[in-house]
């Protein structure tokens, strides 16, 4: 398996580092897995692309893989990643939520990153690697805006030129996220067309892509659109379970956990945690998705539920769609997981049977946020509360191992979770 990042970075006082491993990516997987040699998990993936994009995907596609496995560019990636990202996130032993499961389950700390959320590991990883491919300026969509302020971040950051693309209505719904997205020296363009929201915006970034693809990178979010974006997307995140195994080991003595949760929307923060277990087939990988008011009901998006095989921005993958293949507009409580597609690699995962797919309700994970909050005095981000209340979901035995990744912190969340005990209160 290839691995990403180095070890170099790792704390000194950590004294359960593995050994030294090759830190270069190898230019194929061997893993049935991650991606083949041409751009396929299985039946899913590929890059289905107006031929104007093309140059611009293909430069993307040939030199990704060699660009990451310069020692320049771990050197300056991992530096970020520990001074300016915060890494590594803390693997904590939550105790009081492990009593009440009677099991032992882990927080893998992605809400402590700088800006919240695990999202700012790949946007780091992809500005660097648009700086050695001689662009000048990023482009961005964002639903949510949460993709938009850690690419601004980023920008900021190495002095780059930031473009993100948002949807009028989302603009209107999310505008905390667009002033930071502004004070972070970005600008922000609405999509004005169609529904007005993420499909309209990501619509906008490919026809700005598509005329300018020489001094143009795009910034994509999750670990969704053409081939190379899913792989580069989930290796860029990879780091989340790199630091796992030693941080279990250390902890409790074994790299591998029983059980790793983790919400899914595009399902980057998934990907990034399960990386390096894909292999590790007695590792019960959980994908957890959002049922919005319940699958029965058209209010959902659990997409490997509710979908068929479709293509969706440049990727085969599963979709909510109607007969005749139009996109059925999701619904979530959190705006992250608020996708109608999702990441070909959970197409994949799923037809293998590789990773067991739940949905929590919105319901179930706000719920579940409360219980973190009250248990842990940690407000998880809606999105992560998500995975939390697929706990309620599993047999657990008492000595189990169960790690959930925590994708990101809940203040921003703050207004939605007061609502919502209001509402439960009246
Ligand atoms: C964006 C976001 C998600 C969903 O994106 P994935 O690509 O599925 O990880 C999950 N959690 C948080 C906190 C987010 O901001």
């Amino acid at each position: 398996m290839s691995k990403l990042a180095n070890e170099q970075m790792k704390p000194e006082t950590q004294n359960s580092k593995p050994e030294t491993q090759n830190p270069k990516p190898k230019t194929q997987n061997p893993s049935p897995f991650q991606v083949d040699e041409n751009g396929y998990y299985g039946n899913f993936g590929g890059a289905f692309i107006p031929e104007m994009l093309y140059p611009n995907v293909e430069e993307l596609r040939q030199r990704y893989l060699g660009i990451m496995a310069e020692p320049s560019f771990q050197q300056e990636f991992q530096q970020l990643l520990k001074d300016y990202v915060g890494r590594p996130s803390p693997l904590y032993f939550a105790k009081r939520l492990s009593e009440k499961y009677q099991t032992n389950i882990f927080l893998k700390r992605e809400d402590l990153n700088h800006t919240g959320a695990h999202k700012v590991n790949n946007t780091l990883g992809q500005i660097l690697l648009a700086k050695r491919l001689g662009k000048q300026k990023i482009i961005a969509e964002t639903g949510a805006g949460q993709h938009g302020v850690a690419t601004a971040t980023v920008c900021a950051l190495m002095g780059m030129e930031c473009i993100v693309y948002m949807g009028e209505v989302d603009i209107a719904r999310q505008r905390p996220n667009v002033e930071r997205m502004l004070m972070l020296g970005a600008q922000v363009i609405p999509a004005l067309t169609g529904s007005r929201t993420l499909k309209d915006a990501t619509n906008e970034a490919m026809r700005h892509w598509i005329n300018h693809p020489t001094d143009t990178h795009y910034i994509i979010g999750s670990v969704v659109g053409p081939h190379p974006y899913p792989d580069m997307v989930a290796r860029f995140q990879s780091v989340i379970s790199e630091e796992m195994r030693w941080q279990l080991k250390a902890q409790t003595g074994r790299e591998n956990p029983d059980y790793i949760l983790a919400c899914v929307g595009g399902g980057s923060n998934a990907a990034g945690a399960f990386y390096h277990y894909l292999d590790e087939e007695e590792v019960k990988l959980v994908a957890v998705e959002a049922a919005g008011h319940g699958v029965h009901t058209d209010k959902s998006a659990a997409t490997t539920f509710l979908g068929k095989v479709g293509i969706l921005h440049g990727s085969k993958t599963l979709l909510m769609q109607t007969a005749d293949g139009q996109v059925i507009e999701p619904h979530s409580i959190s705006a992250g997981l608020d996708y109608p597609g999702i990441g070909p690699i959970y197409a994949h995962l799923k037809e293998k049977g590789r990773a067991i797919f739940l949905s929590a309700t919105d319901a179930e994970s706000i719920e579940a946020g409360f219980l973190l909050a009250e248990m842990e005095g940690i407000i998880p981000a809606i999105e992560s509360a998500h995975a939390l209340a697929a706990l309620d979901q599993l047999d657990f035995q008492a000595s189990d191992v169960v790690v959930v990744n925590l994708s990101g912190r809940g203040d921003k969340d703050l207004q939605t979770y007061i609502e919502w005990k209001k509402k439960r209160n009246e």
